[in-house]
């Protein structure tokens, strides 16, 4: 028995790593006192940018505002049906709806747990017998993984939708050598502390090569400012990241691809450990995962989570209930098969995955993990 608590993600380790720089940034910003768009922010939005390869990183005040000016840039509110994998954090339906849209929820794939292509391509030809318009999809990249942009872009392509990313998740994450922020036409992240790239609050970004776009969002971003003093050109709202978390996030950006190496090694010694004994993740090949989670799939989850809790182990189950069975949801849901969704809600269990666990702790969690699954 290990002797310390084992943490589900570890950020006192990271702090203990970078908090001299932390320090200092902060620092300068209570010199500065320029908290409202301070030249943190600025130099945050560059490095994004070029971190991603995308040419515009726009900082905002969560992942969930993030979406919502996403849409609002393209103009998408009422009549509008927005296209969104049911196996998700609800932010993804919710933003939809605040804008006035309507979700339509979408069956996921057994695989990934990520947004199906051909079920997508099926609610749009329904969503086109009704008196919607089909106009975007949010696909989500579940667990760190990016859903597959090839498949999802070429439905999306048929019938004119936008594609919108919710890489929530998956900062970091690659497909063929491109980085999460160039997968789609706009890319909304989350810096909520336990997200690959975490903050000390809330924060998120909207990443897209598109000028205009970045134009109208840093616009949304401020009421709707435009270009001249107290001119209001759209309707906005109040979304900025602030200064202090820009300085918060700069140091913890330049490890952040370290993190991920370190991040993929403890998910392939997991999967090296537990692939003949249960269900685990499936990466396709061309992708590295952001590795937000590490997720089995068991038959028992209550047992195999309270075996682990006795072994001092924390686990946690995202997501329990799909979006289309949230009470807040379920009077939306389409009459549709969400079988595979609903399944992986029933067995999906997430382990401690972070990069800063030392290698006994690790050595632990799979003996563990592999004595717990073989008890129940
Ligand atoms: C965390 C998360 C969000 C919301 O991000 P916040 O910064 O907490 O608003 C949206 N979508 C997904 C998939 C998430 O995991």
């Amino acid at each position: 028995m290990i002797e310390k608590l084992i943490p589900f993600v570890d950020l006192a380790a990271q702090q203990e790593e970078l908090r001299p720089e932390i320090e200092a940034r902060i620092r300068g910003v209570l010199d500065h006192g320029k908290y409202i768009n301070g030249p943190e922010v600025i130099e945050f939005e560059a490095r994004l940018a070029e971190f991603a390869g995308a040419v515009h990183a726009v900082g905002v005040s969560s992942g969930t505002d993030a979406l919502i000016m996403a849409l609002l840039a393209k103009g998408i509110g009422r009549g509008d049906a927005v296209f969104v994998p049911t196996f998700t954090f609800p932010a993804t339906a919710e933003a939809v709806l605040m804008v006035g849209a309507v979700p339509v929820f979408v069956e996921v794939e057994a695989n990934t747990g990520n947004l199906d292509p051909a079920s997508l391509e099926t609610c749009v030809e329904q969503v086109a017998l009704s008196q919607l318009r089909a106009s975007a999809v949010i696909a989500v990249d579940l667990y760190g993984m990016p859903a597959d942009y090839a498949g999802i872009g070429a439905v999306a392509e048929r019938h004119g939708l936008t594609v919108i990313a919710d890489a929530a998740q998956s900062f970091s994450a690659e497909v063929n050598g491109r980085r999460v922020g160039t997968l789609a036409e706009v890319t909304c992240t989350s810096f909520f502390p336990a997200k690959p790239l975490g903050c000390y609050g809330d924060g998120g970004a909207v990443l897209t090569d598109d000028d205009n776009l970045a134009a109208i969002l840093r616009s949304i971003r401020i009421h709707g400012a435009g270009q001249r003093k107290h001119e209001n050109v759209r309707l906005g709202m109040n979304a900025r990241l602030d200064t202090l978390q820009a300085a918060i996030l700069l140091p913890k950006l330049a490890v952040l691809a370290k993190e991920r190496d370190r991040r993929e090694e403890l998910a392939a010694k997991y999967t090296r450990q537990f692939s003949s004994s249960m269900r685990v993740p499936v990466i396709p090949e061309g992708i590295r995962s952001a590795w937000a989670q590490y997720v089995i799939q068991v038959e028992q989850r209550d047992r195999v989570a309270a075996g682990l809790k006795e072994r001092g182990i924390p686990t946690a189950v995202y997501y329990p209930r799909c979006v289309h069975q949230q009470p807040a949801y379920r009077a939306l849901a389409q009459n549709a098969d969400y079988s595979t969704a609903e399944h992986l809600s029933e067995r999906v269990l997430a382990i401690p995955m972070h990069p800063y666990m030392d290698a006994e702790t690790a050595e632990y969690i799979c003996d563990s993990v592999l004595e717990t699954v073989r008890q129940v």
